[in-house]
């Protein structure tokens, strides 16, 4: 056992972490003879160790063994970190990722390598990718696989999965995975697959391929051998805490923290830190644990590195994750491996292809390439195990997102109606009258929406129609004729209460107001019909969301408040059959990745700083690449004939989850533009090297280990080629070449038998085949009219679109030409079609400009003259803070509908700022125009949106696109008004909102001191 550093020889190398950087390096570097030691913080996990789900007497599972958090004394598998602008998910245990991964092994293609340092393509690698594939012995999954009882079961889910894939026009491939399904000459010793899908949370078959089985045994079997003459150690539950180089020549020194000394000791006493020493230390701690244990390190004496650079470049892979429940045909998503095929996307983005134009002045911007206007994604299937069901249920499908993370191209009119069990009540109020109802029908449809049970619905219905007041207090504050008039306007007009209401009270929709209407509903439901509401609950929860009785139920709702993300199992419902059918077996998972363009950065705070580590992510330069897969996803989901379910923490925060992080200490040729060289070592640090997926420079977009492995087997020989010497290397470099001869050997057998090492390279027909489903968006309609006329010399219209400052524009030159017009009876009628084509990309993305499409219509001493077509765009939140504009630039177009000049015809501005009195409708509504007539005249004036037009058709007109799924309209609604009802409350009312979140401070303060704990904007606690 190694004690202290100080006192023993050094080691040749330190390797810290155990996954597939780690594995590689350390068993390279133990077969050239180096004395090595291995820094593992997680435990060894055997096939009987890995954790299990709660029995049902249990109403927790066992977290010291599924979650890594030490502070807690939890030594488990997984670690799930919340990252502020994403969460990541990794894995702790002597084999690292490759514990928990889904065993697929596919090389990235030769793009993915553009941006990484000068040698560095697919053909340079593919020589490491076949070391890395013999090494751990890929396979592929066959079509039937033998349960434990040696009953022969078909991945119904592959198959189906591959008939929608081959439905929508997309051929989908088998994928290497590093899973035993025959015999490789170690199933005796092993174990084989028994299709039980349980890859994810640990093997209790010995059937995946896990970094212990293959690389790590070549390190083992030198520690267990006093013979070798070679120093090997494995130190398990030992944690670096930093790295510390040696004066001059002297060796480095790795603090570690020794878990194991105090394991199930957490509480009575400190984690002891011991320290070790080496001449080169290997990190190999995973994307956020090598660049978390460099920050640490150089924040203290690790200088030279680059902490500019540092966590720079940290991707996410563009992950996410779908469920589609309710498929036509049953899918078991239990039976077989995680992942054993998927579909290639690769082509324009969706965005590019619905609307937006690169560098076109009359549309709003697309993706850049540097964005990602070119997409490259993938979508694999996906799997769980049995135990699993309920709790993917539970997250994915639970009542509380009111249907914000659905896609289901149900129509509207075969949602049952309200409130009835003989479903007679109408869905839009008496007419003339208010909409008193609306609320109420707003929540029934969207539990409606969530399926719940029949007899949940009925019941939730009868309550509602108690509830006819509910709405009241959310409009009586703001009684007034303009209200009324609308609220009569809309009611009549509404063909979908839930999308009229979303439009007046979108921001209402936001996560806290519905949680006050919730629970405002619950405790009313619960006085009124306590017994059968429990009841109908208790059935819901055991038939829809697979929860098994009260204790599991009270179990989850801790372990979902306490935001236990990562580990929230339960246990289905164990009176279904063990075989034939489940209530699971309809159930689609959809794993999918892509090439990232979300550039972010890892922030790990110093000492003096504090705080958690967070990453930054600039989301909406991986929007094209997420729009594209929520399209695909939803085009499979259809193809299956089922209700999409996207990660709910993506749908409601707009946070990605990733399992495929990436970047951090990426590799650069130039100290400056990256932490490590080419070769993995640490600019401005020698003998400092990082060999993990932290070094990757740009997302590889396919599943990384294969791709981290590889790069580890090409920079440990680089390492080794420079390090050793004479005779020692000449045996090694003999050695090095006879086992890529036989890698390449056993790659030409692999296909031989009929498999692709790398089936992306396949001919694959259309794969930029474009995606069916459309984003989801809005549109709506205005009509601004108002008087123009010619501007008079010595007369400026300047513009806000010229860059001009709002304060330096001198309205009374458009005002003093609106009252021209008006005595010369010449109007201007701008009617105009606003869209976002996707809405996500609007909202994230400044300007946040719409695309407008119209006419412009002259009317000269009342006789109108001319009608012109026009497009063009609205940036609608210009500025900032207390000063908003909106920007108007409209083009006339020719016959073929282009642009006849190459600037806009027509440029306008309204301008957004809190005067005195009651300003906020006038200036929202008043746009300020400037134009070009007759032989170049220039004209000016001032065009409004009439009242009556603004309620009788432009709130009418307004609707979401892309989707028939009630709730995703009703969503989109209410991210748009938010966003702009938001934008206006803040220009307008800063200082009612400063006061309300001071009564909120106050408010927020007193429940602490009760115990409460409150949740920010984001429903993060
Ligand atoms: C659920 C899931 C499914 C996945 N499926 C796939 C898949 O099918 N195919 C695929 O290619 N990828 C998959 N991945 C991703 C894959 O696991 C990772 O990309 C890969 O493991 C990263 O390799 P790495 O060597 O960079 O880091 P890791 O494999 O994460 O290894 C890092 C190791 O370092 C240890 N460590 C961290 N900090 C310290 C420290 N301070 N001191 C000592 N030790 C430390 C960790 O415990 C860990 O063992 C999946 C991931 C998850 C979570
Ligand atoms: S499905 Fe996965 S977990 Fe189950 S036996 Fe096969 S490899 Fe092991």
């Amino acid at each position: 056992m190694v004690e202290d550093g100080e006192k023993q020889k050094p080691f040749d190398a330190i390797v810290i972490g155990s996954g597939f950087g780690g594995a590689v390096t350390a068993a390279r570097l133990v077969e050239a003879g180096l004395d090595v030691c291995l820094l593992e913080r997680g435990r060894r996990f055997e096939p009987a160790d890995f954790p299990e789900a709660p029995s049902p007497e249990q109403v927790l599972p066992d977290f010291a063994r599924w979650r890594w958090a030490p502070k807690g004394g939890e030594l488990g598998l997984w670690e799930t970190r919340d990252l502020g602008d994403l969460l990541s998910v990794q894995a702790a245990g002597y084999g690292g990722g490759s514990l928990i991964y889904a065993n697929v092994h596919l090389r990235a293609p030769e793009e993915a390598f553009e941006g990484w340092p000068d040698g560095w393509s697919r053909k340079t690698l593919d020589p490491y990718y076949d070391l890395a594939a013999w090494t751990i012995g890929l396979e592929v999954a066959p079509d039937e696989i033998r349960d434990t009882e040696g009953n022969a079961l078909p991945i119904l889910k592959a198959e189906q999965l591959k008939r929608a894939s081959e439905g929508l026009g997309r051929p989908w491939v088998k994928l290497p995975i590093a899973v035993r399904f025959g015999d490789d000459g170690r199933t005796k010793e092993r174990g084989r697959c028994v299709g039980c899908g349980a890859c994810d949370t640990g093997c209790s078959y010995g059937a995946k391929k896990t970094l212990d089985q293959n690389y790590l045994e070549v390190v083992d079997r030198a520690a267990s051998d006093p013979k070798r003459g070679q120093r090997v150690e494995v130190l398990t539950l030992a944690e670096a805490v930093r790295i510390e180089p040696g004066a001059g020549e002297e060796p480095f020194t790795v603090h570690y923290r020794d878990h194991l000394a105090l394991e199930g000791e957490y509480g009575r006493g400190r984690v002891p830190v011991r320290s070790l020493r080496a001449e080169h230390v290997f990190v190999c701690a995973g994307a956020l644990g090598s660049t978390e244990l460099l920050a640490r390190s150089g924040h203290e004496r690790l200088s030279g590195l680059d902490m500019e650079r540092l966590g720079e470049g940290f991707r996410a892979n563009a992950d996410s994750l779908g469920v589609v429940y309710d498929t036509a045909e049953a899918q078991q998503p239990h039976v077989g491996p995680t992942i054993t095929g998927g579909m290639l996307y690769e082509g324009p983005s969706v965005l590019s292809q619905h609307g937006l134009a690169p560098g076109d002045p009359t549309a709003p911007p697309a993706p850049t390439a540097a964005e990602g206007a070119e997409v490259f994604l993938l979508v694999q299937d996906g799997g769980y195990s049995l135990p699993v069901v309920g709790g993917f249920q539970a997250v994915f499908r639970s009542p509380l997102w009111l249907g914000r993370n659905r896609f289901e191209e149900r129509p509207a009119d075969q949602l049952p109606a309200f409130g009835t069990s003989d479903g007679s009540v109408a869905l839009a109020p008496p007419s003339g009258g208010r909409p008193n109802a609306a609320l109420p029908v707003a929540i029934y449809r969207v539990l409606v929406a969530n399926q719940l049970s029949p007899e949940l619905r009925r019941i939730v219905g009868e309550q509602l129609k108690r509830w006819k007041d509910l709405g009241r207090p959310l409009y009586e504050a703001e009684e007034s004729a303009l209200l009324d008039a609308v609220l009569a306007a809309t009611a009549e007009k509404a063909p979908d209460i839930v999308a009229e209401w979303c439009r007046w009270f979108g921001w209402f929709f936001k996560l806290r107001c519905m949680r006050w209407l919730v629970s405002r509903v619950a405790s009313g439901l619960f006085e009124v019909a306590k017994p059968s509401i429990i009841k109908a609950v208790r059935e819901a929860a055991i038939s829809r969301y697979g929860l098994r009785d009260p204790a599991h139920l009270a179990g989850t709702a801790i372990r979902f408040a306490a935001g236990d993300r990562g580990a929230s199992f339960v246990v289905a419902d164990d009176t279904e059959p063990a075989t034939g059918p489940r209530a699971g077996d309809h159930v689609a998972v959809l794993l999918s990745m892509g090439r990232d363009h979300g550039w972010g950065k890892v922030e790990v705070p110093s000492p003096a700083e504090g705080g958690p580590t967070r990453v930054r992510l600039e989301l909406p330069r991986g929007m094209p690449v997420y729009a594209t897969q929520e399209a695909l996803l939803r085009d499979v989901a259809g193809e299956l004939k089922g209700e999409l379910r996207l990660n709910p923490d993506w749908s409601t925060n707009n946070r990605p989850v990733t399992v495929h992080a990436q970047g951090g200490c990426a590799m650069a040729d130039a100290p400056g533009e990256g932490v490590t060289d080419g070769n993995g070592q640490v600019h401005g640090v020698p003998g400092l090297y990082v060999f993990d997926a932290s070094a990757f420079p740009a997302s590889v977009g396919v599943n990384p280990s294969h791709t981290i492995a590889a790069l580890a087997e090409r920079n440990v020989e680089t390492f080794l080629d420079g390090h050793l010497k004479g005779e020692h290397r000449d045996k090694w470099r003999d050695a090095r070449e006879a086992a890529k001869t036989a890698a390449a050997a056993w790659r030409r057998d692999f296909e031989k038998r009929g498999h692709s090492i790398d089936p992306l390279q396949l001919h694959l027909g259309d794969t930029a085949k474009p995606p069916k489903a459309d984003p989801v968006g809005i549109r709506f309609e205005e009509t601004m009219v108002g008087f123009v006329a010619p501007v008079e010399a010595g007369e400026t219209l300047r513009s806000v679109a010229d860059s001009f400052a709002v304060a330096d524009i001198d309205i009374g030159a458009y005002l003093a030409a609106q009252h021209r017009g008006r005595e010369a009876g010449t109007a201007l009628e701008l009617t105009l079609q606003a869209e976002a084509v996707d809405l996500r990309y609007f909202l994230d993305r400044p300007p946040h400009e719409l695309a407008l499409t119209g006419t412009a219509r002259f009317i000269r001493g009342g006789v109108e003259t001319e009608s012109r077509p026009v497009i063009g765009t609205l940036e609608l939140m210009g500025g900032t803070g207390g000063r908003r504009t909106m920007t108007y630039d409209l083009y006339l177009v020719d016959e073929d509908g282009r642009p006849q000049t190459e600037g806009p015809w027509l440029r306008g501005f309204k301008e957004l700022s809190d005067h005195v009195g009651a300003d906020a409708y006038a200036d929202a509504t008043t746009l300020y125009v400037a134009f070009t007539e007759g032989d170049d005249d220039e004209w000016g004036g001032v065009v409004r949106i009439p009242l009556d037009e603004f309620v009788e058709k432009q709130l009418p007109s307004m609707e979401a696109t892309g989707t028939d799924d009630p709730a995703a309209q009703a969503w989109a609604l209410a991210e748009f008004g938010a966003f702009f009802f938001g934008n206006l409350a803040r220009t307008y009312a800063a200082d009612l909102i400063a006061v309300a979140k001071s009564v909120g401070r106050r408010w927020t303060g007193q429940a602490r001191a009760l115990g409460v704990e409150q949740c920010d904007d984001g429903g993060k606690p």
